[in-house]
């Protein structure tokens, strides 16, 4: 029987790339839903050659420009939309690959219909990893990484008692060899030159700025329920290892492999299985010769000691670190703030910023909007220091 898929977010890059693989892999895998933000010309296209039985977008407009075109397909628009495509009863798997905090709830509804969770919306989980892994374990829900280092440690853990540290590697991104200086005035077109990755502009900018690694660091932490201390970030800008577990008797296991997201996509939809995929040659060790690793440079930049920081604190924190980061990258793409400004601004935010423990999803909802608003007050105002 074919996995029937429903993709939150398939115009994007991770979206478009898993179907990549499904393309590659027809006789596994059924597109049952896509849904779009804006990109309605890519969302036709992607419906006339997967057909899907449901698709939604943003935008009413939109929608209603689809329904006259696909008159036998159900067409679902704006927020609503995307957990009407969580929820379906026909889909197996969903494939949460909207950027930014779009895919908690439909991460939420998704597991409360028992589906197998694709997971590359990070944000999801700094949002609301307690309440998200303990949802997932109540409904026996499998939440399967899509984000590369998740994906490898996932692959590299078989004995979790065991593991002593998690090493999650870094490319280090645009900026990794530039000094503080010249990362003050970069501009937008070298901070979204990512030497490893072709992404989203809201996780380059965070790559950039190391955030992205923060958001990692969290990940793992609900992820695989480790502590933050057992966590360790290594820059390594091959990217050819794409992260290892440590165990305590010494021995560490990692997956190495051609930097590339049709792997881990591929994973996470046909687990438990192995299949010949999109990528087929073969990792060329004698090519990528010298695998580099170095400490990161919390000074250079301080949005991943930040983002760990959050972390151990816990309870909604992490929402704040993640609306005003989110808010301020939003800022930073429209031209509105300098690349630096992003950490100032969202360590001002958090610094003022009292957590609420153990908070419900209505409060994580609530604090993230009230810390948006206000991290938009104080770039508005220029309110930086
Ligand atoms: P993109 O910006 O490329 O894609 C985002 C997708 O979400 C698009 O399909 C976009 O639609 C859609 N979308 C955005 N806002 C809304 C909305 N309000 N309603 C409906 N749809 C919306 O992001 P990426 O694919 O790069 O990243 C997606 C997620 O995966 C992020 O959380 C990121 O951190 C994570 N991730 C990405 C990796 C990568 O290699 N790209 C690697 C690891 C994790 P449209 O374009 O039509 O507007
Ligand atoms: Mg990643």
């Amino acid at each position: 029987m074919k996995k029937r898929i429903a993709i939150i977010g398939s115009t994007g890059s991770i979206g478009t790339q898993a179907l990549e693989v499904i393309e590659k892999l027809n006789d596994r895998f059924e597109v049952t839903a896509l849904s779009a933000g804006n990109n309605i010309k890519l969302l036709e296209e992607q419906t006339e050659k997967f057909h899907p039985k449901y698709i939604s977008i943003e935008n009413t407009k939109a929608a209603q420009d689809l329904k006259n075109k696909f008159k036998n397909i159900t067409v679902f628009y704006g927020d609503e939309g995307l957990n009407q495509i969580a929820e379906l009863n026909e889909t197996d798997i969903v494939l949460v690959a909207v950027s930014g905090k779009t895919g908690l709830i439909p991460t939420i509804k998704a597991i409360q219909k028992k589906k197998t969770i694709a997971l590359a919306n990070k944000e999801t989980l700094v949002m609301a990893g307690d309440i998200i892994m303990k949802l997932a374990k109540e409904n026996s829900v499998n939440i399967l990484p899509v984000d590369s280092e998740h994906s490898a440690i996932f692959q590299c853990l078989n004995n979790a008692k065991s593991v002593k540290h998690l090493i999650i590697t870094a490319s280090g991104g645009p900026f990794f060899r530039s000094s503080k200086e010249e990362i003050e005035n970069a501009d937008l077109s070298e901070t979204l030159a990512h030497p490893r990755w072709k992404m989203g502009k809201k996780i380059t900018v965070d790559s950039a700025t190391l955030m992205n690694k923060g958001l990692e660091v969290i990940e793992a932490h609900h992820l695989f329920n480790i502590k933050y201390d057992d966590i360790k970030v290594v820059i390594h800008p091959q990217s050819y290892m794409h992260s290892a577990v440590e165990y305590k008797d010494g021995s560490i296991i990692a997956q190495i492999g051609i930097p590339s997201m049709h792997i881990p996509i591929q994973y996470a939809l046909t687990y438990p299985e192995r299949t010949e995929g999109i990528e087929t040659e073969s990792f060329d060790f004698i090519k990528a010769w010298q695998l580099e690793f170095f400490e990161p440079d919390f000074e250079k930049f301080p949005s991943l000691k930040l983002a760990i920081e959050a972390g151990k604190k816990g309870g909604t924190a992490t929402v704040c670190l993640n609306a005003a980061n989110e808010e301020a990258v939003m800022a930073y793409l429209d031209k509105k703030i300098k690349f630096t400004d992003i950490y100032k601004i969202t360590k001002l935010v958090y610094d003022s910023y009292k957590p609420i423990n153990n908070p419900t999803i209505e409060e994580i909802l609530s604090e993230d909007e009230k810390i948006r608003t206000e991290t938009k007050n104080i770039i508005n105002n220029k309110d930086i220091v």
